[in-house]
């Protein structure tokens, strides 16, 4: 079988199946790993970006530096816990300009200062493509993480800030679009929601990040949970995009937003939160619907795979 048949996600599945299982710690299937340490337990997550794949060649040094750490940041906020180190690796080609990476780590000394994360160490390699690693570690304190798993049918389902403008901001640069200077910035220098993650922890039951768009990362919590979703299409505070059909928005990735479900006896707790959605529930079942005038939208081929 080749890969594109098996797809990502069949991939990252056939990898778990072939491991031993442990209670001692939470590996492979969330935003990150848990693993205990005394009366803390430590986050672990790792992020590759790739020339190409995941940025436009001729990307801005300085937010290319900003962008590698902050969306390894954004899998600690994911987990509701605080960033705390990183490990940075890159594969450049020897002839590139050393300026550039000067103002790359300028940019990723930038973000890691305003998250107190420190840079621990890292690798140095040559490659034809221009490849960018990070892993982080954060840290929680002992049972505190907010996992995949933990969804509840009747909980609610609330997001961060606004769904889709990272990927109109894509669209807009792949364009040559002169406007939308801000929905470029959204996709090229996202905010890790660390401080509103660790607003909704102590009502939160589940939490993922949006790296692969709305739909796709709720059916990564109903996966994990083991229950369905309903969203209400009335309800998502989509982006400010005329150029972008809403269903795109839907699937398209990177809005580093946070996806968090929550009993419903806090919804008046949660409306009060600042920079929070309710968009809907946790119901039965075992994948998201969205509803448009209570009818499913449909979505084909929704959110970013690799394969
Ligand atoms: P995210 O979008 O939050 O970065 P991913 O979709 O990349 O998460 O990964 C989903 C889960 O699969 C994570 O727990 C990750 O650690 C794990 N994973 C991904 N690729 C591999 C791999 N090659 N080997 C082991 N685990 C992997
Ligand atoms: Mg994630």
């Amino acid at each position: 079988m080749k890969l594109e048949e098996l797809g990502e996600f069949g991939l990252i599945e056939r990898i778990r199946k072939g491991l031993p299982k442990s209670d001692d710690f939470l590996g492979v299937g969330d935003d990150c790993a848990i693993i205990p340490c005394g009366d803390k337990e430590l986050l672990v997550s790792v992020d590759t970006l790739i020339e190409g794949v995941h940025f436009l060649k001729d990307t801005d040094p300085y937010l290319l530096g900003r962008k590698s750490l902050s969306v390894n940041i954004s899998d600690i906020a994911a987990m509701a816990g605080l960033p705390k180190w990183a490990f940075l690796s890159l594969s450049l080609n020897k002839s590139r300009d050393v300026s550039w990476i000067d103002t790359f780590m300028s940019g990723f000394l930038d973000i890691a200062k305003e998250f107190n994360v420190f840079l621990l160490g890292g690798d140095t390699t040559s490659s034809d493509v221009l490849t960018i690693s990070v892993t982080i570690i954060g840290e929680n304190e002992k049972g505190g993480s907010i996992k995949r798993s933990g969804a509840k049918v009747g909980d609610l389902v609330a997001v961060t800030g606004r769904i889709g403008c990272s990927y109109a901001g894509l669209l807009a640069l792949e364009n040559g679009f002169r406007k939308y200077n801000e929905l470029k910035l959204t996709h090229l220098n996202p905010y890790p929601k660390v401080k509103e993650a660790l607003l909704i922890k102590e009502y939160a039951t589940a939490m993922i990040d949006i790296s692969d768009g709305l739909v796709q990362d709720c059916n990564h919590i109903c996966e994990e949970s083991g229950v369905g979703m309903k969203l209400y299409w009335e309800r998502i505070p989509f982006c400010y995009a005329d150029f972008v059909n809403k269903e795109d928005m839907l699937c398209g990735g990177e809005d580093y937003e946070l996806v968090v479900c929550f009993d419903r006896k806090f919804e008046d707790k949660v409306k009060d939160l600042d920079g929070f959605t309710i968009i809907g529930e946790v119901v039965q079942g075992s994948r998201v619907s969205v509803l448009k005038d209570g009818i499913d939208v449909e979505l084909n081929n929704c959110g970013f795979k690799h394969f």
